[in-house]
């Protein structure tokens, strides 16, 4: 392929990559927008390999080939609720590619184009080992989000005296060994680069707690894309420059809107130490207090009789697969004439986006589903809040509690209706490790047990409840 065919295809992938970023922003659009990024994925790839630099498909197909498998295998196994986890451990792939193309690079200019070794042009030597020290921090970095994600190593934020003042240290020191090996050409100074930057991804996702994480992942997805955009000058590949400076932005600008609705600095975030107060009922909370308790009957006579309801869906609605049955309950209170909406947090569930995928896939209306901005006001003017399988994302301490480490982020007004009804099968608390004083108010009513079931148990008593 000539190289000016190459160029043109390369920006037609670029376009669809762009459409699909545009698509992806809306639920309606969101399939066109896949579409979009699989064309543009598919030129990219048959482009490249239709590049005169490529001699031999041997390697490639069978890489091909044991990935695409891996990946298959993945895909359909995985379930919605270990996406933010498998998210995290790809980017540690992507990470460990940029350390890799950035070694055979060193090793092996010729190949790239960029000298011969020993030889290498400032430039590329620069590209080089930015690449290399993004790419090694994202790979660990990664391996530990994965790690607290997944419940391998602790949640809760690790913190020693001097943290940041030691990172700060590496990082200088890390700068001055980029100088150094730029000077130098030496190999021993790229892998001392290596494994200073792999203990920097460690000792900077360690002490992020997991409240944090959905920050993280975004962030570690922005630093991918920047690894990527790396390798893209190295391999003078434009089209992995413009890939990996999207994905390093739009990154960027997600983990930016999350802190934002969190109400945190991103430094804040980054600087850690957030999320890991002690799990289950403090003692003040759990005192004599008692809880008022109902049973699926109860929740389908007060939800039949309001004029008004407000489902807050959460992370156990996802780990219950109860968007169905609540799609149903929902369609036989509409058949009463109660007005039903949906209220979203920006970080309900454990990934950006993972209620709304799910009532799409009980084929919710989108216009019933709305964002906290939209719909907070509406709580005091409503008879009933309908919490599934939610928790910190109601916890009004993060209005009113400067200690709480959730203070600040805004959260849903569920208190302000006339009843509020949570399903959820203890008074455990959420990932945040915060308990939740309105499970004790007065206007609580807490319907115990599997969010699934007790949607099917409200499915059957309207049902026999009948008009
Ligand atoms: P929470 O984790 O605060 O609460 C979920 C609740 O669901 C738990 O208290 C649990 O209580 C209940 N639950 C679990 N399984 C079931 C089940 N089978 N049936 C019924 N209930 C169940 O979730 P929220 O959605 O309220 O808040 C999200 C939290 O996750 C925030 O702290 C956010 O920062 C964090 N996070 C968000 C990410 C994102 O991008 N959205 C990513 C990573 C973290 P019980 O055990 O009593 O049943």
């Amino acid at each position: 392929m000539s190289e000016s065919v190459s160029a043109v295809a390369y920006l037609v992938a670029s376009v669809c990559f762009i459409m699909a970023l545009r698509g992806l922003s809306s639920p309606t659009s969101a399939r066109m927008g896949n579409i979009y990024a699989i064309t543009g994925m598919v030129i990219a790839v048959i482009t490249t390999l239709a590049l005169p630099g490529v001699v031999s498909f041997g390697t490639i197909i069978i890489g091909v080939l044991i990935g695409g498998a891996i990946g298959t295998v993945i895909a359909r196994r995985i379930e919605m609720t270990a996406l933010p986890q498998l998210v995290a451990a790809f980017h540690s792939l992507v990470g460990l590619a940029a350390v890799f193309v950035a070694a055979a690079a060193f090793y092996a200019p010729e190949a790239y184009g960029i000298g011969v070794s020993g030889e290498i042009p400032g430039g590329s030597l620069v590209e080089m080992s930015i690449g290399v020290a993004i790419g090694a921090i994202t790979f660990t970095g990664s391996i530990i989000a994965f790690g607290k994600l997944q419940g391998i190593i602790t949640g809760k934020p690790m913190v020693f005296t001097g943290q940041h003042l030691l990172n700060l240290v590496l990082g200088i020191v890390l700068v001055l060994l980029v100088v150094w090996f730029v000077a130098a050409q030496s190999a021993f100074i790229f892998w001392l680069i290596v494994l200073l930057a792999l203990l920097l991804g460690v000792l900077i996702i360690v002490p992020i707690g997991g409240a944090d994480m959905p920050v993280v992942i975004s962030m570690l997805n922005s630093y991918s894309g920047w690894a990527a955009a790396g390798i893209g000058f190295t391999l003078a590949n434009p089209l992995l420059i413009v890939v990996g400076a999207l994905v390093g932005s739009s990154g960027a600008i997600l983990s930016y809107i999350m802190c934002k609705g969190m109400n945190r600095s991103f430094f804040n975030v980054i600087l850690g130490g957030f999320g890991g107060e002690a799990a289950g009922p403090s003692s003040d909370i759990q005192g004599d207090r008692t809880v008022k308790q109902g049973a699926a009957d109860d929740a389908a006579f007060i939800m039949g009789q309001a004029d008004s309801v407000i489902i807050i869906p959460g992370y156990g609605m996802a780990v219950a697969q109860a968007q169905h049955a609540l799609r149903e309950m929902v369609d036989l209170l509409k058949a009463r004439d109660v007005k039903v909406r949906y209220a979203i947090h920006p970080v309900a569930g454990r990934m950006p986006g993972h209620m709304n995928v799910l009532l799409a896939e009980a084929s919710v209306p989108y216009d019933e589903v709305l964002e906290l901005d939209e719909i907070n006001r509406d709580f005091a003017m409503t008879d009933v809040a309908f919490v599934i399988g939610a928790n910190d994302i109601t916890n009004p301490a993060a209005k009113t509690d400067k200690a709480s480490p959730i203070y600040g982020m805004p959260v849903l007004n569920v208190e302000e209706a006339g009843t509020v009804l949570f399903v959820k099968r203890s008074l455990a608390s959420g990932y945040a490790g915060v308990d939740n004083e309105l499970f004790y108010r007065d206007n609580t009513m807490m319907l115990f047990g599997d969010a699934k079931k007790m949607c099917e148990g409200i499915v059957k008593a309207l049902e026999v409840g009948g008009h």
